[in-house]
């Protein structure tokens, strides 16, 4: 791949990026009898990518629509990016 190919696709990348992150992500924790107090006072909540990032400081991707929170150990919720 020549110089110019790879700019171009980073310029990509960076946009594909730059979008993914100015969508909003919304929290869902599995609700059953195992759902702890801490896990369901965010169920429902809506993020920004950058309050997301700041509130939780041990996030997973697992793919670009979808992180885990982690906020204890065996934390079982997720945070799905919602396209607008
Ligand atoms: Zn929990
Ligand atoms: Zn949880």
């Amino acid at each position: 791949m020549c110089m110019a190919e790879l700019v171009k696709l980073i310029r990509i990348v960076d946009a594909v990026r730059a979008f993914e992150q100015s969508q909003p992500f919304r929290y869902y924790a599995i609700t059953d009898d195992r759902t702890c107090e801490a896990c369901m006072k965010y169920d429902g909540d809506w993020f920004s990518w950058e309050d997301m990032v700041n509130t939780f400081p041990d996030l997973e991707r697992i793919s670009d629509a979808t992180y885990l929170p982690h906020i204890h150990p065996n934390c079982r919720c997720q945070i799905i990016r919602e396209m607008i």
